[in-house]
């Protein structure tokens, strides 16, 4: 396969830097991932989005996906089920490979892979994965219907989750590691009124325990202050504590800071390699929303149609 630009992530970015793109009668690829990943980014395990503008009454996360997924489509995107396990940036054209086998040889690409949920480092978060353990409330809430569940963390996806499980959960436990939350007002407001909802402040969990079936029975709380730790049975942990970002597959290929996240020339969408973009949470370490990803994404697709459009006028 060949394009003249390739979009690797199916988030608010890569749809909208498709959608510029497609119209710019560049006739994109975009690899959306496959399983295990769910395509349609983050968004996909958010409940009711009220800040993405033209929708009023706020829309879900994962219909205002599929609405960009078929907006892309209609303008004319191709685009791929698969996963890229490997990339060449090393000289032009660029080279992506998935793991259903496919080639894919590009122009110009734009890197649109976002970040991924961080979890504790636990090694139990491994073990009771599903059995009590998530990090997507959307996904997983419906089995805590009555039960008594724990959030981690102190940001807009802790509230954001901690206030969406009360429709289901009996109570909802938010443990987070210092004495205030990270989160934006509104939401902080939204769960402190919540009568469902409770705080344990300056605490981690040291110790996820389970029970005999195999599921999660209590936490082992550890104050950060004074090292007292605590029990606190429950039935379930979602882990909200922030993301990684999805650059594996670009190591040592493209300039990024320590934690992984690709460095772009300030203002722009352009990365340390001449032809590839990069849009969205994947180079965003400031304001990570749905509409800065969709707005970086339609810089990218911007950009990458003036750099063929140049290197053709060269
Ligand atoms: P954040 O980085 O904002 O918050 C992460 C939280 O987890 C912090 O409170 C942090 O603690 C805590 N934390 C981090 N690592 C650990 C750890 N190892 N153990 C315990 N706690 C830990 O991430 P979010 O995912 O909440 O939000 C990311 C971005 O997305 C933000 O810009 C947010 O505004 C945005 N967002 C917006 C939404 C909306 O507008 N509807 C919904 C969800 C997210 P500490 O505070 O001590 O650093």
């Amino acid at each position: 396969m060949k394009t003249r630009v390739l979009i690797i992530g199916s988030g608010p970015a890569g749809f909208t830097a498709a959608i510029y793109a497609a119209r710019a009668n560049l006739f994109p690829i975009m690899v959306e991932g496959g399983p295990p990943n769910l395509p349609g980014g983050q968004l996909m395990i958010t409940t009711d989005v009220e800040n993405y503008p033209g929708f009023e009454v706020g829309i879900e996360g994962a219909v205002l996906m599929e609405h960009m997924r078929k907006q892309a489509l209609r303008v004319g995107t191709e685009i791929i089920a698969e996963n890229v396990v490997r990339t060449d940036l090393s000289q032009r054209p660029f080279r992506a490979w998935t793991d259903e086998g496919s080639e894919i040889v590009c122009d110009t690409m734009i890197i649109a892979t976002g970040a991924s949920a961080k979890w504790l480092g636990l090694p139990e978060e491994a073990m009771l994965y599903g059995k009590g353990v998530s990090a997507c409330a959307t996904c997983d809430g419906f089995f805590f219907r009555g039960k008594d569940v724990i959030v981690v963390g102190g940001g807009d996806t802790a509230m954001e989750e901690a206030t969406f499980l009360t429709n289901m959960a009996n109570s909802v436990t938010v443990i987070h590691r210092r004495d205030q939350l990270r989160a934006s007002a509104i939401m902080q407001k939204r769960a402190f009124d919540d009568p469902k909802i409770s705080f344990v402040w300056g605490s981690e969990i040291v110790r996820i325990h389970g029970g005999e079936e195999g599921k999660v029975t209590h936490v082992t709380v550890r104050n950060v202050k004074t090292s007292a730790t605590s029990v606190l049975p429950t039935h379930g942990i979602f882990v909200a504590i922030g993301h990684t970002p999805n650059t594996k597959i670009f190591a040592g290929q493209v300039s990024t800071n320590d934690e992984g996240y690709i460095l772009t020339q300030p203002g722009t969408p352009k990365t340390s390699v001449p032809g590839v973009f990069a849009a969205g949470d994947v180079q965003d370490l400031v304001y990570k929303q749905a509409i800065t990803a969709a707005a970086s994404g339609c810089m990218a697709a911007i950009d990458a149609e003036r750099f063929l459009k140049d290197e053709a006028a060269a």
